[in-house]
């Protein structure tokens, strides 16, 4: 017989415990994919990431046919999969890694239960977080709610464990099982091929994200802490989508940024990055309405506009300010968007446009290659005002000044709004401020070839701030 190895958002080889321990059993073992086209929690999230898994599987199933060994790829609910799939090898055993959000928690909790009283034992390991998020809790017993003592909680915990490479071989069974073709899943879009302009930035695969990861090494984390918060330069490691389906493991990141020859600063900046990811995943954990429910329930009383054609706006990068507009238009193209932006369009929608941040982060759900229930939730909530640790509602983003601060040059906003390309510096992020000439000079028709804003920032801020005047006198 064989042990069964089910792979969900863990989709590497390296620093893969449930692999050790597969490999440790001493019977052949069958790596399984299941996709469950009802369950999108199990297994992709949004459109965008559907793309990343195909590609992803298939990376899988090349690093796995290397070690002679390959990836049982089966399509419905995981239970009777899982059932015929024991079936079929003799297996008892099923090993894989914990997911943390609540829903596919729950799913993995029901099949275990219930392969139990089949006599089929499921076995879990650690590894998608550095740290448990049910263990680490505050001096009194309960989940931490502020991020500063969660980080120093951390801090004092010392270094995660080691990572573990991955096994130079795994013994095949005598007989495969059946398996769908990875085609038949049907993730990659159709006409159009929206994700057509992805790989000009992503590969998926943990390969690309170990290599990613060196990169970043070599060339970012130098001066990653100031250079962060600038969406033209290449300051960060682009490892979310990777992280995002497991492809690399957070403790081989930790690790790897040991020892190397940067600044304190840089170094402790990136970790608490990736200590805000661990963050989002406690807060979910302990509080799982965080996906969809305001967290400061305050904001239940908040009145939103809910405008169909200022989000449609917003969504196709046609806002008229050009930061956020470079922002909506990175997404689309390449299913990313910088950090800073994120924040800034973000902002603009619950504030500028008072349009629900749920509506925003389904969107981001939907186009995002990283997309991450614990950490869209969580980071949208922080920008609306709504949430745990949240900026407060009165802190406002200006998109001018933003777009002046973190890109002076116009460069980021210029690759992504073309349009605009010709216009210069100082109204680059102000188009609808620039003198008729300048305009002309640049080929910009306002209102025609760039749109008029949408909105005027300051008034907007202002009915922002007394649409929240008028809800703390409610309360
Ligand atoms: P780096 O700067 O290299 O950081 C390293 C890693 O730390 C990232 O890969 C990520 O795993 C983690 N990290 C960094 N910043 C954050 C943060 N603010 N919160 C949580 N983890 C962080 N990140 C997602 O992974 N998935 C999402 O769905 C997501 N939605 C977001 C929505 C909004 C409105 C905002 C403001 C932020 C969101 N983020 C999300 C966080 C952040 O924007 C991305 O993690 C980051 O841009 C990824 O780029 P990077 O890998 O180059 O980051």
């Amino acid at each position: 017989s064989a042990v069964l190895l089910w792979f969900r958002k863990d989709l590497r080889l390296d620093d893969n415990l449930a692999l050790v321990s597969a490999t440790r059993a001493g019977q052949p073992v069958v790596p399984v994919y299941i996709w469950d086209a009802d369950d999108r929690q199990a297994g992709s999230l949004g459109s965008a990431q559907d793309w990343w898994l195909h590609h992803s599987l298939a990376a899988l199933d090349d690093r796995l046919r290397a070690l002679g060994s390959r990836l049982v790829i089966r399509k419905g609910k995981a239970l009777p999969q899982l059932q015929d799939l024991c079936r079929q090898t003799g297996a008892r055993k099923i090993i894989c890694n914990h997911r943390r959000d609540p829903p596919a928690a729950s799913i993995d909790r029901a099949v275990s239960a219930a392969l139990a009283e089949d006599g089929i034992e499921t076995e879990s390991h650690a590894g998608q977080l550095l740290h448990d998020p049910a263990r680490l809790l505050t001096g009194s017993g309960g989940p931490y709610r502020v991020y500063t003592p969660f980080w120093k909680t951390l801090e004092r915990c010392g270094e995660p464990r080691e990572p573990v490479d991955a096994p130079e071989s795994l013994e095949a069974p005598s007989s495969w099982p059946d398996s769908e073709t990875l085609k038949s899943l049907g993730l990659l879009p159709q006409k159009p091929d929206w994700a057509s302009a992805f790989p000009e930035v992503w590969t998926p695969g943990e390969a690309a994200a170990l290599e990613k990861l060196e990169t970043f090494l070599e060339d970012g984390l130098d001066g990653y802490e100031t250079g962060r918060d600038f969406p033209a330069r290449p300051a960060t490691s682009l490892l979310s989508p990777h992280l995002a389906m497991g492809e690399i493991s957070p403790y081989r990141i930790w690790h790897a940024t040991r020892g190397r020859n940067v600044s304190g600063g840089d170094l402790v900046r990136f970790r608490k990055e990736l200590a805000w990811r661990e963050f989002c995943y406690h807060l979910l954990f302990h509080f799982p309405n965080l996906a969809d429910k305001n967290w400061n329930s305050r904001f239940d009383h908040l009145r939103w506009h809910g405008d169909e054609t200022a989000f449609r706006r917003w969504t196709e990068g046609k806002t008229g300010y050009p930061i956020v507009d470079a922002g909506m238009r990175q997404l689309w193209r390449h299913g990313f968007m910088h950090n800073r932006v994120r924040m800034i369009a973000a902002s603009f929608l619950v504030k500028d446009l008072m349009i629900d941040w749920r509506e925003g982060e389904r969107w981001f759900r939907e186009t995002l290659v990283d997309a991450d229930r614990a950490s869209n939730s969580a980071n949208w909530q922080w920008v609306a005002g709504t949430g745990a640790d949240a900026s407060p509602f009165f802190r406002i983003f200006n998109p001018i000044l933003q777009g002046e601060k973190f890109d002076p040059e116009g460069t980021y906003v210029r690759q992504f709004v073309p349009e605009l390309a010709g216009l210069d510096d100082k109204y680059i992020h102000r188009p609808f401020e620039a003198p008729a000439k300048a305009l002309e000079k640049a080929g910009i028709a306002l209102g025609e070839t760039y749109p008029q804003p949408i909105v005027d920032h300051g008034k907007a801020r202002t009915a922002a701030l007394a649409a929240y005047g008028a809800l703390k006198d409610q309360s």
